[in-house]
C-alpha cells in the first residue's frame, strides 16, 4: 500500500544542516494499523510527511499502491491526497468557524465531490457524535473535536489516513476512545492506519510498531503490547533521558511537542 524505499530527508542548508530521514526503507500493508514510535527529533513527523507527500523527499522513493509520488507534479499530488488519504494531527485543525459536520463535509467539498447528507449523518453517528453536528469546535471536548478530525479524514473513504500524535493533546481515557476508534476503522473498513505517537499505550492499538532513532528504523515489533513497546523506548532515549522516559512508560498523555 504505502512503501518507502531508500529515503533520505534532510532540513536546512550546509553548517546547519538536519538529517532528518537517513535511508528509510518500510512498507505498510493495505489495511493495517501501524505505529511509528521513536524519541522526539527521530524523524517520525518527517517520515509522516513524507509517505503523504506533504514533503519531498531527497532522495529514495515513496509509492503510494505503486504510484510514485515523486513524480506527480503538485497538482496530481494534492489530488492523489484529497481522493486516497485522510489525515489527523494533534491539535485537530478544525475549521473553528464551521460546525461539526461543515468540517466533516469539507473534504468533500474541496474535491468537488456530491455532498451525501446521509452518508454524513453516518460518518458523524460512526464515531459517536450524531447529536453534535450543530455544534462549533469551541462548544466541543478536546476528545469529541477529534472525533470529528477522525470523521472528517474517513469521509472520503480514503486508503490511507496519517495520524501525527492524534492523542497528544487528550486525557488517557478520551485518547483511549480515539485509539479504539482508529483501531476499528482498520478492522470494519480495511483502511490503513499510520500512527505516530510517542505513547507505549496508543502503540499497542496498533498491530505493529515500528521504532526511528536519527532518521533510521531500529526496530519493528509485531502484536506490540505496551510494555514491550515502553522497554524498547527506554533503549532509543539518550542517555539522561531514560529515567523519564521509563516514569512516562506506561502514561497516556505527553503535550510535550514531537
Ligand atoms: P519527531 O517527529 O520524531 O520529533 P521530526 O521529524 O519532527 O521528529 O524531526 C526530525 C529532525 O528534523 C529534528 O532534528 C528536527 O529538528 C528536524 N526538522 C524537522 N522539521 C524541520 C524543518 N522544517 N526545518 C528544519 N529542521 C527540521
Ligand atoms: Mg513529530
Amino acid at each position: 500500500m504505502v512503501s518507502l524505499t531508500g529515503v533520505h530527508k534532510a532540513y536546512g542548508r550546509h553548517d546547519r544542516r538536519v538529517t532528518a530521514l537517513d535511508g528509510v526503507d518500510l512498507s505498510f500493508r493495505a489495511g493495517t494499523f501501524t505505529a511509528v514510535m521513536g524519541p522526539s527529533g527521530s524523524g517520525k513527523s518527517t517520515l509522516l510527511q513524507c509517505a503523504a507527500g506533504l514533503d519531498r523527499v531527497d532522495a529514495g522513493q515513496v509509492l503510494l499502491d505503486g504510484t510514485p509520488l515523486h513524480q506527480l507534479s503538485e497538482r496530481a499530488l494534492t489530488e492523489l491526497r484529497r481522493e486516497q488519504m485522510g489525515f489527523v494531527f494533534q491539535s485537530f485543525n478544525l475549521i473553528p468557524a464551521l460546525t461539526a459536520r461543515q468540517n466533516v463535509e469539507l473534504p468533500l467539498r474541496l474535491s468537488g465531490r456530491a455532498i451525501d447528507a446521509a452518508a454524513i449523518d453516518r460518518g458523524l453517528a460512526e464515531v459517536g457524535l450524531a447529536e453534535r453536528g450543530g455544534h462549533r469546535p469551541a462548544e466541543l471536548s478536546g476528545g469529541q473535536q477529534q472525533r470529528v478530525a477522525i470523521a472528517r479524514a474517513l469521509v472520503t473513504r480514503p486508503k490511507v489516513v496519517f495520524a501525527d500524535e492524534p492523542t497528544g493533546a487528550l486525557d488517557s481515557r478520551t485518547a483511549r476512545e480515539v485509539l479504539a476508534l482508529l483501531r476499528d476503522v482498520v478492522e470494519q473498513h480495511g483502511q490503513t492506519v499510520i500512527m505516530v505517537t510517542h505513547d507505549p499505550v496508543a502503540a499497542s492499538y496498533a498491530q505493529r510498531a515500528v521504532f526511528l532513532a536519527d532518521g533510521r528504523v531500529v526496530g519493528d515489533l509485531a502484536e506490540p503490547t505496551a510494555e514491550a513497546v515502553a522497554l524498547r523506548l527506554t533503549a532509543l532515549e539518550p542517555a539522561g533521558q531514560e529515567s523519564r522516559a521509563a516514569a512516562n512508560g506506561a502514561a497516556t498523555n505527553g503535550a510535550q511537542p514531537c
